[in-house]
């Protein structure tokens, strides 16, 4: 190859060499005009991931690039997952450049919930982790939501510097930008970025032109291990990802009694007087109730609990989580699964999650 090509998919340099690296193509296809890399070929076409070969290291070194930049880091968060879309670290990696923060995925909590509340509680956890954003803007990649107020925004706060997109894997940032270049530069659909419900599908800045001198980076996005989406099969993913507007179940639970959350997490109401405990997980995933005395053994009966992780056939791989809830309301979060609000006069709940997925106590968001 003499000149340098990039994947219109994921931005990574064309190679045929090694099969195994990023931005891989068989040499009989890099003959035509826009290539797209093996992984993203496959996971347009047939929705198959390989693997990615990033490390944590090369993330930081990107972050540490933004770090060294004047610039505007506009850092999507998932509002579905808020704690497993946040990058450790960031304000210190990217030298506390100016922070323009979209919360994303707003379609999946009910329309209800207003959006003021909403941009107030992402202030609040924000804050909580030590970050003072410029603005909180409540969007939906997949709905065009605020668009438009996005852009101006970016093209406001960035006072002519450069742009860099940041955000977890799997927050929503290829289906962002791609509603960006839809609208904004009427770009054709052959030409998006690539798309996938599974993570860290983006492997390099792909760059685009916001005037004569500067540009919007889209950077790759950070794995973050104890997001539950790294341990389920694919298959599975598509399912527990919801794709639209939670439905809340309610469950009225007496102490002593258990919820299920599929085969992948499950809450004990261990102590406290009858307390109303809401339910959001993708309609996907059956919720089963049962007295905590017979918990463990619906758990070994497979068929009843679907979608289960290998090397979890038995309740006692998981992790058990205790919390003390306080008088009122709150969320009880599994990462990247669903949260459960309980309203009560105070108790304790015990959760059980997969080792490694993150499971914590919150003010209630809704
Ligand atoms: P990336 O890894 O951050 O680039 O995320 P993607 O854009 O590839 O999206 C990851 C998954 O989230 C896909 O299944 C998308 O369909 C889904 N997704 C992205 N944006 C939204 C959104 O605004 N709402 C909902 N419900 N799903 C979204």
């Amino acid at each position: 190859m003499d000149k340098e090509m990039k994947c219109f998919g994921c931005g990574a340099i064309i190679q045929s060499e090694n099969e195994k690296h990023i931005g891989y193509v068989p040499k009989s296809a890099v003959n035509h005009e826009n290539v797209l890399c093996q992984r993203c070929f496959q996971l347009k076409n047939y929705h198959k991931l390989q693997e990615s070969h990033m490390s944590k290291d090369d993330f930081l070194k990107i972050l540490q690039t933004i770090g060294e930049k004047n610039c505007l880091v506009v850092y999507m968060i998932d509002l579905f997952d808020f704690n497993g879309s946040l990058i450790q670290g960031l304000m210190r990696h990217i030298s506390y450049n100016d922070v323009l923060v979209l919360a994303n995925k707003r379609d999946i909590l009910p329309k209800s919930v207003k959006e003021k509340k909403l941009e107030h509680w992402v202030r609040r956890q924000l804050k909580e982790e030590g970050i003072k954003p410029i603005d909180v803007i409540i969007t939906s990649g997949k709905k065009n939501m605020n668009l438009d107020m996005i852009y101006n925004a970016i093209m406001d706060y960035r006072k002519g510097r450069d742009v860099y997109v940041v955000g977890a894997t799997n927050v929503g940032k290829s289906t962002f930008i791609n509603a960006l270049l839809k609208h904004y530069a009427q770009v054709e659909d052959q030409h998006l970025i690539t798309v996938s419900e599974f993570p860290g599908t983006t492997l390099n800045f792909i760059e685009i032109p916001l005037d004569e001198q500067s540009y919007l980076f889209d950077t790759p996005g950070i794995i973050n291990n104890s997001q539950m989406t790294h341990f389920l099969k694919q298959k599975d993913l598509q399912k527990i990802i919801p794709q639209s507007e939670l439905r809340p179940m309610v469950y009225q639970l007496n102490s002593d009694q258990t919820l299920y959350f599929g085969g992948l997490g499950r809450i004990d109401y261990i102590s406290g007087e009858q307390a109303s405990f809401i339910a959001y997980f993708s309609k996907h995933l059956k919720i089963h109730r049962t007295k905590t005395i017979k918990a463990n053994e619906l758990y070994n009966r497979h068929q009843a609990l679907q979608y289960e992780i290998e090397g979890i056939d038995n309740i006692h791989c998981m992790k058990a989580y205790e919390f003390k809830i306080p008088n009122g309301k709150c969320d009880i979060v599994i990462s990247g699964l669903g949260f459960i609000t309980i309203n009560s006069q105070g108790g304790k709940v015990r959760v059980y999650a997969p080792p490694k997925i993150s499971v914590m106590i919150r003010e209630a968001i809704i």
